[in-house]
C-alpha cells in the first residue's frame, strides 16, 4: 500500500535570526516581528484544513512572544527545538552549543510540559558536535541535512573530509535524519535580502514555487512507496498574502493527491519503525 508523507514544518523565528546577524536596527527588527501576524494565518489556515505540523521554534521566540507560541501548542502542532538565540552551531564552541541547547530545551519544555524531541539548526550548518550533543540530551530526529529527498536516514558522525582524500563515512547512530532542502524553504525563493557583501534577489511568483513544490511529491509518488516530504516556511516570510493564498492552493492539491500530514516527531516514529 503505497503512503506518501508531507511535513509542514515552521521556523518561528520572530527576530532572533536578524539579532543572531547583528541586524537590530527598526526595520529589519520588523520584519521578523511581522512573523506574529504570519503565526495567527498558518494556525488559521492549519485548523481549516485539518492539519497538525512541527514549529521549530527558538527560546528568543518563546520568551519574546509567549502568547504567540502558546497558541500553536493549545492547536495541538508539535513545538521543536531550533536553538535559544539561532546563532548557527558551526560558529560556537561546544560549550556554547550545549548551553544554548539546554536553555532553549528549558524553555520548551516550560512551554509544551517535555523536551523537544526534534531538532533543526539556525540556518542549517551543523558543527562536528550536533550529533553528538542531540544524541546526549535524549533527541530522536534532527532536520537539517541534505542527503537523501524521500528517506529519512541514520545521521552519522565522525564522517572524515580532508583535501587530496577519499571521503570517509563515520558511524551511523541512533539519530533518525529528516532531510531538508534550500529548494523546499520558502525563505531564498522569497526573501529580498540586500547586505554590503551580497543580494538576495528573492521576491519569486508564490504560484510558482507552490508548483515547484507540489512536482516534488509527485515526483516521490511517482518513484517511491513510502517516502517523507519535508517542507520548510517561516511565518514571517509565507505570511504575506499572495503567498499565503499560494500555500492554500498547494495543500489542495495535496490533499487531493493523497498526501498524508503528520508532525515530524510522528514521520520520525514511522521511519523508525519501518526503516531501521
Ligand atoms: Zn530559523
Amino acid at each position: 500500500m503505497p503512503r506518501h508523507i508531507v511535513c509542514l514544518t515552521f521556523d518561528f523565528d520572530t527576530q532572533s535570526g536578524f539579532i543572531a546577524r547583528g541586524m537590530t536596527t527598526p526595520t529589519p527588527l520588523s520584519r521578523g516581528e511581522f512573523g506574529l501576524i504570519g503565526a495567527r494565518r498558518l494556525l488559521a489556515l492549519l485548523k481549516a484544513r485539518g492539519l497538525r505540523a512541527t514549529w521549530f521554534i527558538p527560546g528568543f521566540t518563546i520568551e519574546s512572544h509567549p502568547a504567540a507560541c502558546a497558541a500553536v501548542v493549545e492547536e495541538g502542532h508539535e513545538v521543536a527545538h531550533h536553538s535559544w538565540a539561532h546563532v548557527p552551531p558551526a560558529q560556537q564552541s561546544r560549550a556554547q552549543e550545549e548551553a544554548d541547547l539546554v536553555r532553549a530545551n528549558e524553555a520548551i519544555a516550560k512551554l509544551t510540559g517535555r523536551s523537544a524531541r526534534g531538532y533543526r539548526s539556525p540556518s542549517w550548518d551543523l558543527s562536528e558536535n550536533t550529533i553528538d550533543l542531540l544524541l546526549a540530551h535524549g533527541f530522536r530526529y534532527d532536520s537539517s541535512l541534505m542527503g537523501a529527498d524521500y528517506w529519512p536516514y541514520r545521521a552519522r558522525r565522525g564522517d572524515v573530509a580532508e583535501l587530496g582524500k577519499p571521503f570517509r563515512f563515520g558511524e551511523q547512530t541512533a539519530l533518525i535524519e529528516m532531510p531538508i532542502s534550500w529548494s523546499l524553504d520558502d525563505y531564498p525563493h522569497f526573501e529580498f535580502v540586500r547586505t554590503a557583501a551580497a543580494i538576495l534577489p528573492g521576491l519569486q511568483s508564490a504560484r510558482t514555487v507552490m508548483e515547484s513544490w507540489l512536482d516534488e511529491f509527485r515526483y516521490m509518488q511517482q518513484t517511491v512507496e513510502w517516502g517523507v516530504l519535508t517542507y520548510t516556511m517561516h511565518p514571517y516570510v509565507i505570511g504575506r498574502g499572495y503567498r499565503m493564498l499560494a500555500l492554500e492552493g498547494l495543500i489542495e492539491n495535496l490533499q487531493d493527491a493523497g498526501a498524508v500530514f503528520m508532525t515530524m516527531e510522528e514521520a520520525a516514529a514511522e521511519a523508525q519503525a519501518r526503516m531501521f
